[in-house]
């Protein structure tokens, strides 16, 4: 029994072995996980959709009546797809990939160096080249300590912004992800789901991707409420198989729309979900009052960030101003709503 098991092991030591000399991405238990996951989550697309169309034979016989509504459908599916791998591929923004974007772009530095952000409360863009050049993160540590030590009020002391894990000066709404090992920029949390983390880089991407996938989810099922409401007779299973999908499929959409409605008002008042959930332990966040968004430049001008953001460009924002944090806590009146205060 004992030689069975050890040979069993030896066996498939061998196969999984052989899996990681073709892909060696696999040796990482991290990444098997991830990929993993991927697999999981593109399959059950496919039995959602597949049952549908294998049972509905209806729905099949409406292809031909209305082609564009299944291309529709099938459309959208794709999409949602291609928005997840997109997400999931994506660069959340790493302080370190900002750091060599601003080693060689120096303008961002002189420019951070000349005028206090603090002081005055400009962003400061750094544009990055994605060349596989520029790896010597080092050389310009000074100037870049330089130009996070302006976004913060002065005398902060250094080590209230310097990670401990990366030891790098992250500058204002940066955490460091255990996961991923790094810091990110406007970290918002590490989605276990995607693999990756959500920050200033793929938020917008993220926001999108829940978008798809809730449209898909109600349509699918009230593709499979059509299918149990049409007069037709057939198999007690087919209906059991279809009722157990839709359930399954209304918990999906409920969580689905709860987190859309969520990200949405986050990208409204500009903050992440870090932000929201750990205010009282982000050490400049701690005195602000609840209902005051620090970050936020009214609606409008939130949502043209958030949507135009490039995905070439780190855009860096200092902390507030007190005079600026007091005219956003000041009460609304008749005329801030005519004027448009809020947008
Ligand atoms: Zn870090
Ligand atoms: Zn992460």
């Amino acid at each position: 029994m004992i030689m069975d098991a050890c040979h069993q092991r030896d066996f498939s030591d061998r196969i999984m072995d052989r899996y990681i000399r073709f892909f060696p991405c696999l040796s990482d238990p991290a990444r098997r996980s991830s990929l993993g996951l991927k697999v999981a989550l593109v399959m059950l697309h496919l039995v959602y959709a597949g049952v549908l169309f294998a049972l509905d034979r209806y729905l099949i016989e409406e292809i031909k009546i209305k082609p564009w509504y299944t291309a529709s459908y099938l459309l959208l599916f794709v999409a949602t797809l291609i928005q997840y791998f997109l997400t999931s591929c994506s660069s959340p923004g790493y302080v370190l990939d900002a750091m060599r974007a601003a080693n060689e772009k120096d303008i961002a530095f002189s420019k951070a160096s000349k005028q206090p952000a603090s002081s005055n409360n400009v962003n400061v863009v750094v544009t990055i080249d994605r060349s596989p050049s520029g790896n010597n993160v080092q050389a310009d540590v000074t100037s870049w300590t330089k130009m996070v030590m302006d976004m913060y009020p002065p005398r902060t002391p250094l080590r209230n912004f310097t990670c401990s894990y990366c030891h790098v000066e992250q500058p204002p709404r940066t955490k460091h992800c255990h996961d991923c090992d790094r810091c990110v920029l406007q970290f918002d949390h590490h989605c276990v789901w995607l693999g990756t983390c959500i920050g200033q880089g793929n938020h917008c991407r993220f926001w999108w991707y829940i978008f798809e996938e809730t449209a898909l989810c109600l349509w699918t099922g009230i593709l499979f409420i059509s299918y149990l409401k049409a007069d037709i007779v057939r198999a007690w299973w087919k209906d059991a198989i279809v009722i157990v999908l839709l359930i399954t499929l209304s918990i999906a959409l409920i969580f689905l729309l709860l987190l859309l409605l969520f990200h949405s008002y986050l990208v409204v008042t500009n903050q992440t979900t870090y932000e929201l959930v750990r205010r009282r332990r982000i050490f400049y966040l701690r005195g602000i009052p609840e209902r005051v968004y620090p970050f936020s430049k009214g609606v409008c001008h939130n949502l043209y960030d958030f949507c135009c953001h490039r995905s070439n460009i780190y855009n860096l924002e200092p902390l507030p101003s007190a005079q600026m944090l007091e005219e956003r806590s000041r009460p609304y009146t008749c005329s801030d709503i005519t004027r448009c205060r809020c947008c």
